[in-house]
This record gives structure tokens, sequence and C-alpha cells, in this order.
């Protein structure tokens, strides 16, 4: 096999030469041997359109072993078990044991004998490379032999072992079927495209002859698995590309189960029942289709399984089961990684079915998959149970007629399906929820009340908050001073205030409004908080237990009996999260906008502050637009003690990097407080330092107060970009902002 692929290799390199180098090389050309320049050491002669060199030139080049024989007028040279003859008078150099036929063959001139070039650098295993555009000729040594290429680890891994690892490309070709890697200045041991080629895979070796590289070139029938991100690694001695995993065989084992192997490791499926559960679907991520065997064996509880690509990026495999009537497969946890596998289901066993408050339950003996949809005409909820059937405690129909639930019908939809309708008393949102329960999975779906609308209205004396909900709720209003903050908590509500547009401003008397969830007593409770940026006298106004809440807040007392303590002076600190709404500011390489990260790490600056019983306000809680104008005004009507705006920077060159802190001297407290600001973040980010700058941005010009402004990394710096989008970089951030604030705040109260 070494020999024929030598012969391969010299008849191209015949070819070659006789295409491209001979005409080239009857002009003057520039002969360089491992990259030195040796035109003007050798001595070389054009004959017949080929290039020849003086045998001795040569074999000093080359450091063979040179004879002559007189009498026989035949050279030969020897180096490392390559052996060489020509004889005056016949065209064939014999390498070996074999002949090759050149143009010339040994030619005599003033009694000095002369060589095909090409040929005879090549049978001593050097590699040309001709750049025909400066007709300079290279000739390299190789450095580096292939010494094989093999499938690892299941054919998840191509090794491709060599001396040494010398420059290479991978080339992943449009359609994904073809791989090539180019490999400079190497040559091949022994032959080894059996080694790969399999039913999958077809693998050639191309010598490229006037670009001393090797190709290996792969070819499938399916795309190749193949990622060039983290595809390819190197080892000491081997190159190693990495392959996805493929689909290997789906069959039934001897428990009747179902299983889906790959040759590889298999990720989280995601499985969905359709058709009430007579077809599932498996999607698979990280996995592609190979030469699969597919080993059903008649097995009656399935008619189908098709196998489908489903995308390549991201790379999902889809595997279809298609059941016959009776039957459904449930996962179960992977013993194997390599397997998914899938056992034929009982029904599961529905009981008890119930409702009160809002909530409606029933219980299960195995785990299920409900799929719950709303109708609108008439307002309903439907909810198939697959696999399952009806057991005790559950009757037809369930009356109920309260604000949120007319009534609940169950039917067995189908032989495998139970299915309930709850019939609504105005669509509305809901909430499933599963908890096993001795032994038993219970299942609750929370009919919530949501928000209609949040608007306010102002007079002379009074602003008027009006909340208006779906349904009556139970509520309860608080009030905190320090800030000053009005809280309501509601029960049984769902959050859908992001969905609602709510007024920019809640001005005069409201700074800001926000919510927030969190467990009561088991219950999930939803609350508002009117952000007051004063101490003002409240009073609900609408009667108990109504949908629709109105609370008036007075800059003068309700209860002229009501008496509150003298207003104590307390630090009022603005934070002003850069850019928002269809100002996005910078826009990092991988998407992210500055506008968002600002925002994250102004909320979280507003937390720690919060959290340590500071007075904080933010410009913007929200992603909407502010202009720069509103943020100044914002800040010098409150008065604010200081002022902080967060922003994220970016620059043409993607490697510029790090921290700065930004002042202007339009009030001379502000370079005391940047100094304190970047003090720590310059030390302790754990990103470059570029310093304190004295800059000209508005909203630190025309602050009254002692204000900086923070660029907190470069977003045009992709390491920075992952930095700004993560939570722990934007707390840490967060909070060495806050240190800076509270030793400015220290700092100036001690003088
Ligand atoms: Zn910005």
């Amino acid at each position: 096999m070494a020999a024929e692929l030598k012969q391969i290799f010299i008849f191209l390199a015949i070819i070659f030469l006789i295409i491209f180098i001979a005409p080239a090389v009857l002009a003057q050309n520039s002969i360089f041997f491992n990259g030195e320049n040796i035109t003007a050491q050798i001595h070389t002669i054009n004959q017949n359109g080929e290039l020849l060199i003086k045998a001795r030139d040569l074999a000093e080049l080359l450091n063979t072993k040179l004879s002559w024989q007189p009498a026989l007028k035949s050279l030969e040279m020897k180096s490392e078990g390559v052996n060489i003859k020509l004889m005056a008078a016949s065209t064939y150099i014999q390498i070996g044991n074999n002949a090759i036929k050149t143009k010339s063959g040994l030619q005599l001139v003033d009694n000095q004998a002369y060589v095909p070039l090409a040929k005879t650098i090549e049978a001593f295993g050097y590699l040309l490379e001709y750049q025909q555009d400066n007709q300079e000729l290279y000739i390299y040594q190789p450095e580096t032999t292939i010494r094989d290429v093999s499938w690892q680890e299941d054919g998840n891994q191509l090794r491709i072992k060599m001396n040494e690892i010398t420059p290479y490309r991978v080339l992943h070709s449009e359609d994904g079927r073809t791989i090539t890697i180019e490999i400079d200045k190497a040559r091949i041991d022994k032959e080894f495209s059996d080694n790969v080629s399999n039913n999958n895979y077809y693998l050639k070796v191309v010598n490229v002859p006037n670009r001393a590289l090797l190709r290996l070139i792969i070819k499938s029938k399916n795309p190749i698995p193949f990622q060039l991100d983290g595809g390819v690694y190197e080892t000491d001695d081997a190159l190693i590309l990495s392959f996805l995993p493929q689909l290997k065989r789906i069959y039934f084992n001897a428990n009747n189960e179902l299983n889906i192997q790959a040759t590889g490791e298999i990720g989280d499926p995601e499985i969905e029942y359709l058709n009430d559960g007579q077809e599932m679907l498996v999607d698979i991520p990280s996995v592609v289709t190979g030469n699969y065997q597919l080993d059903l064996q008649d097995n009656p509880l399935v008619k189908s399984v098709k196998v489908i690509q489903k995308s390549l990026d991201p790379v999902v495999l889809r595997v279809k089961v298609q059941f016959s009537k009776g039957e459904v497969f449930q996962p179960l946890n992977n013993v194997n990684s390599n397997i998914l596998s899938f056992r034929p289901g009982q029904r599961a066993q529905i009981t008890n079915l119930d409702y009160h408050s809002g909530q409606l339950s029933f219980y299960a003996s195995s785990a299920l998959k409900p799929e719950l949809f709303l109708l609108t005409k008439p307002p309903r909820l439907v909810i198939n149970l697959f696999n399952t059937e009806r057991g005790s405690g559950v009757r037809d129909q369930l009356k109920i007629n309260d604000s949120k639930l007319k009534r609940v019908r169950t039917a067995r939809f189908d032989d495998q399906t139970v299915r309930l309708v709850a019939d609504l008393a105005s669509l509305t949102n809901y909430e499933l929820t599963e908890h096993k329960e001795s032994g038993l999975f219970k299942y609750t779906i929370s009919f919530k009340n949501q928000f209609k609308s949040i608007t306010s209205q102002a007079n002379q004396n009074y602003q008027y908050l009006n909340i208006d909900l779906t349904g009556k709720t139970d509520y309860e209003i608080k009030k905190f001073n320090y800030p000053h903050r009005l809280v309501i908590d509601f029960k049984n509500t769902y959050n859908n205030l992001d969905q609602l547009k709510l007024p920019e401003y809640y001005a005069p008397l409201v700074k800001d409004i926000r919510s927030s969830n969190y467990m009561l007593e088991g219950e999930e409770v939803t609350r508002l908080v009117f952000e007051l940026s004063n101490y003002y006298s409240h009073k609900i106004e609408s009667p108990p237990g109504s949908s629709q809440i109105k609370i008036a807040l007075a800059r003068k007392y309700f209860n002229e009996s009501e008496k509150i303590e003298p207003q104590i002076k307390d630090h009022l600190i603005v934070v002003d999260a850069g850019h928002g709404g269809f100002d996005p500011g910078a826009i990092g390489r991988n998407g992210l906008n500055e506008k968002s990260c600002n925002l994250a790490i102004a909320l979280k600056v507003r937390n720690i502050l919060k959290a340590k019983g500071h007075n904080v306000l933010l410009t913007r809680s929200k992603d909407n637009f502010l202009s720069l104008q509103k943020r100044v005004k914002f800040a010098n009507k409150i008065n604010a003690e200081i002022f902080v705006s967060i922003h994220a920077n970016s620059f043409t060159n993607p490697s510029s990097g790090g921290v700065e802190t930004h002042y202007n001297n339009a009030n001379p407290a502000s370079r005391l407080f940047a100094e304190k600001i970047h003090d720590k973040l310059g030390r302790s980010l754990g990103i470059n330092d570029r310093g304190i700058k004295e800059s000209n941005f508005y909203v630190i010009k025309y602050t009254k107060m002692p204000s900086v402004l923070v660029e907190v990394a470069f977003l045009s710096n992709p390491r920075e970009e992952k930095l700004l989008g993560s939570s722990k970089f934007q707390q840490k951030a967060a909070s060495l902002i806050v240190d800076g604030i509270l030793d400015y705040l220290e700092e100036k109260e001690g003088r």
C-alpha cells in the first residue's frame, strides 16, 4: 500500500510539474531550501521544460551519498533508506523497486551529471512549493509525519497522530458534508484511508504538491456533526477533531422498554405528547442522525418511529414515535448516559377533584404532564390528562359559581385521556403546580386576579391612586417611612404589572412604583410599592373587598390629630441607569445592550443601599427612555445629596477594557466622590483600572450635588461583555459602588 501511495504522489507531482512548473521554470527562478535562498549556490539547467540540478549540488544539499560508476554511466544516491538510481540515456529514475519516467532523465553537461530536481527531491521525501506569482520554488524538509488517522471514542473523535503539530486549518463545507484538514509541511507514513472510511465516512488524502501541504478530506453522506468552535484540539502528538454524538440505535430491550441510543452522551431531551398522547416527540439536543439501526421487531405497542434532524443550529435530533392505541411510553431516569429509555406507562388514576377559593385541585397516582389551554368563547380552561382514567371523587360536574369559575366538567375524552373543562366567569390567568402528597401527585390550578390598570390623578390637595383588578381581592395597605412608601399586599393576584402601561411619573407625590412577589404563610403575595417623595397622609376611599381600590394621598393630614415626628435629614441618593427605551446605548458584539446592564447594576445598587437603610431613588427603574435633562431635573428637584450615573463603555478596538470613573468640576466635591468610588472599583472589580477622568457628561455637569459617572466595563470587549451580562459581576460592581458611596458620605460627615 505504501509504495502504491507514494507512486500516486509522484504521479501527481509529475502532472503538477508538467502543468505548472515546467513553463515557469524556464524563466529565472529563485530556489529556496528550508527558507534559505540557494539560487546562487547551485547549478541548474532547463531541459525539455524540466529543471535539472547538478547531482553534486543536490547531494550536498540533501546530505546524501553519491556514487558514480563511469563504466555504466550510472549515478546512485542514498539516504536514510531511500535509494535512487539514474543512468545516462534513460529517462527513468529508479526509486527503490519502482521506476518513474521523467522528461530528461540523467544529463551530462560539461562532464557533470544533472538530475531532474523535482522528482529526485520528492523521492527523498522533500516537499515542493512553487509560488507562481513570484516564480519562487521552495524546497522543504517535511516538519511532521502523520503516523495514523483513526476513530476514537466510539466514532466521536478523529485522531490525527503526527510527530509534531505544524500549522493546520480545518475547513467545513457549507453543506456540512465535507471537512478538510490542511496540514502544512507534512508527509504521511502509510496508507490510513481504510482506518477511517466506513458506512458513514470516506477519507481521501491528497498531497498538494505545489503547496507543501497535505489535505485530509473527510466526506459523509450526512452533514458531519462537527462544530469548529471547540471541535478541534491538540495533544502532544495528535490533532483531535471532536464530533457530536450520533444516533446509533432505536430498539426494545428485554423489559419491553423503548431505547434511543447515541454514540455519546445524551443531554436532557424535550418530550412532548401530541394527538392525545398517541404520538411522542423526543427532541434531543446536540445529537445528529447517523447510520443508525432501527430495531423494533414488530413491537405491537409502537406503530412507527421516525427520525429527523430537526435543526443543525442548534443541533437537535427529533425522534417521533407513533403508538398503537392504548399505551403511552413514559421516560425513565437515565441509567446509561448514552441511552434514553421509555417504558409503556400504566394509566394514572385521577381522584378527588376539588375547588375552593380560586383553586382547583386533583390527585393522580403517577406524575402527569397535563396540557392546559384557554378557549375564549365562552371563556374556559381545558385540561387534558393523557394516559389517565377517572377514579373516586371525580364527578361529571362540579358546580362552583364564584367570581372566577362557574363549574368544572370532566369526561373521558378518548380511551386514554381524561379531560377537565373549567367554565370561567371571565378569561383569567392560572398557574399549575405539582407536589407529592403521601405517594400521590397533587395538581393545583390557581385562578388568579390580575391588575387591569393603575392610574393616578392629582388636584391641588390630593393625589389619587386607582388600582383596578379583575376580581375582588384580599389586600392589605401598609405605610413605611424613611424611605416613605405605601405598600399594598394582594393575595391570590397574578403579578402582571410588567404588561401594564404605567405612567412614567407619578408626580408630584409618588416617585416610583415597583412590585415584588413573596411567600406569606405559604401563600404567594403580590406586593405593590408606591415610593413617595415625602411623608404624605393617606386614606382609602373604596369600600373593602372591592375590585377597584382608590387611595388618596394628601400633602396635609387627613386627620388633624395625627402627629408625625419632625423630618429627619437623611441622605438622599439618586442612582441613574444610563440610556433606556429606544436608546440602547452601546451594544456588545454578542448583542448585550448597555441600557439593560446599566439598569441591572443600578437596581442592585439601590437594593444594597436600601438594605442598609439608605434613601435611594432611581431616575428610571424600567426600560424606558429618559432625556438627560429630565434625569438632571429630577435629581435637582428632589435635592438629592449625591448622584451616581451608571454606564458601560465602548471602543472600536475590542481589546480595550477596564473601569473608569468620571467627574466634573462644576461641583468641587465631585472629585473626592469620584476618588472614593474609584478607589473601590479600580482596586477590586477585577478588570483593568483606567482611572478617574474629568469629563463633561451632561448628567454630571448639570446636577447640583456631587456626582459621578461610572463606566463599569467595556461592552465592546467580548470578555467584559460577558461579565457585564453576569449577575455576579453586576452585583460585585454594585456593591463596590455602594462601598464608595458610603465611604464618601462617611468622610463628608466626619468633616
Ligand atoms: Zn452610556
